[in-house]
């Protein structure tokens, strides 16, 4: 019996590659968590980036986002 090794990946169709699960660089203040796709998912809410601190963490799924313009971008 053969064992068919077939390796999926789903990539959404978004230009932006998926790095670290809980941290993206954005480059708007405002930004819109749902989660994604999978267990993380959660009903869509919208955060507002710190200036002061730059970030700002989905209180759902502990994502991080990260605005371009901070220094903590450097968590690549
Ligand atoms: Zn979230």
């Amino acid at each position: 019996m053969q064992t068919a090794c077939v390796v999926t990946k789903e990539e959404s169709d978004t230009t932006m590659t998926i790095q670290a699960p809980e941290t993206e660089v954005v480059s708007q203040w405002k930004v819109a968590c749902d989660g994604g796709e999978g267990a993380l998912g959660h009903p869509r809410v919208w955060l507002s980036i710190s200036k002061e601190r730059g970030y700002v963490e989905c209180g759902y799924c502990d994502k991080k986002f990260i605005h371009e313009s901070s220094k903590l971008s450097d968590v690549e």
